[in-house]
């Protein structure tokens, strides 16, 4: 077995290529190299074909096959599907908003946490994934489309913090200057609310912004569309909230899916309103997506408009999350869900 070279950090690869006999300057070009998404060290033309040799026989490198890739005709959304080296498959998705391209990543095969309204759960975890994989959904869509990217999502298929050190890990090569050097104020990480995670996370103080999926102000519908919460309640999770607000002096940006008749009552509004007092921040209200295999259906536009008008009143910034790419199965884990379905077919 190969070692997964491009999980390794800058200072990782500068041992290992010491330990080889080689300079620590080596080990900068080569991870230059992978963070330019170089798929094979045969490439790395500034070394020895010795040492090209003696590398490609050591490690491998990890370059996802684009399985899939739609393009939406309205807004220029790109939705890929890759196919990891052991045939598993997950999204990542382009945005173009007006302050930078977007990607929103996936962390791993499939998703442990079971939420009633969500497709990428539908088969369970398949697996996690590793560093380089999560590295590359951005990489190599930055290569594909031409378009320079500047900010990513932790909110395409899986949940980031049951990946924890992955992401970590993941987090240290995405934002080194000597690899793509993305900001940390320019990533957000989403969760459906992993408690000791969140604490684990607030000690790292890094500057991303963390996103919590609420989607309930109360235990009694949470309980219905997150088993999560039957492990860590609206209340617990909101008192973590507060203690990472208290240590990383970052606000909060909480997912509210609207669904029709289960959380977008004004009675919802209100009590959320009374939960969030005190706490610093941001909600986004999300018109659910249609998921085929789900009874659930997104609130109309009024009761949308009539929540947002609500919070606004009581003094929480709310914005209502466009819609992107709604003509490309843009939404969480569908297009992989599409693609297994037809597989099964064939
Ligand atoms: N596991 C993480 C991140 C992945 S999902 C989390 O739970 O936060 C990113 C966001 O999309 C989450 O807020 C999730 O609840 C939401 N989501 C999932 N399915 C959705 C759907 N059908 N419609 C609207 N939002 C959805």
């Amino acid at each position: 077995m190969k070692t997964d070279i491009k999980s390794m950090t800058l200072e990782e690869i500068q041992g290992e290529l010491k330990a080889m006999g080689q300079s620590a300057f080596r080990g900068g070009q080569v991870y230059t190299w992978l963070h330019r998404g170089a798929t094979s060290f045969q490439e790395m033309t500034n070394l020895s074909k010795d040492l090209r040799q003696a590398l490609e026989e050591r490690y491998e490198i990890t370059a996802p096959k684009v399985m899939r890739k739609q393009e939406s005709q309205k807004d220029g959304t790109i939705k890929y599907l890759w196919q990891l080296a052991d045939g598993n498959c997950v999204e990542t998705v382009l945005m173009r908003y007006h302050y930078g391209n977007t990607v929103c990543i996936s962390s791993e095969v499939g998703c442990p946490m079971g939420c009633a309204f969500c497709a990428s759960t539908i088969g369970g975890l398949v697996r996690r994934l590793k560093p380089s994989e999560m590295l590359d959904q951005v990489l190599f869509t930055q290569l594909d489309s031409g378009q320079p990217i500047s900010h990513i999502v932790l909110m395409g298929i899986g949940e980031p913090l049951d990946n924890f050190d992955t992401v970590m890990r993941f987090l240290e090569l995405v934002n080194s200057p000597q690899g793509m050097n993305i900001s940390m104020r320019h990533i957000s990480l989403s969760t459906c609310g992993l408690v000791p995670k969140i604490r684990m996370l607030a000690e790292k103080k890094l500057q991303l912004t963390l996103s919590v999926s609420l989607h309930a102000p109360s235990d009694e519908i949470r309980n219905t569309i997150m088993p999560i919460n039957k492990a860590y309640n609206v209340e617990t999770l909101l008192e973590a909230c507060r203690e990472y607000y208290a240590m990383t002096g970052r606000r909060i940006s909480f997912e509210y899916a609207m669904i029709r008749d289960v959380n977008d009552t004004e009675s919802c509004a209100r009590l959320l309103l009374k939960r969030l007092k005190g706490l610093p921040a941001h909600i986004n209200l999300i018109p659910l997506n249609e998921v085929a295999e789900s009874p659930l259906h997104p609130s109309t536009r009024q009761a949308v408009q009539k929540f947002q008008k609500i919070l606004e009143e009581g003094g929480v910034t709310a914005t209502v999350r466009r819609t992107l790419g709604s003509d490309i199965d843009a939404s969480c884990g569908q297009l992989r869900r599409n693609y297994e379905k037809t597989r099964k077919q064939e």
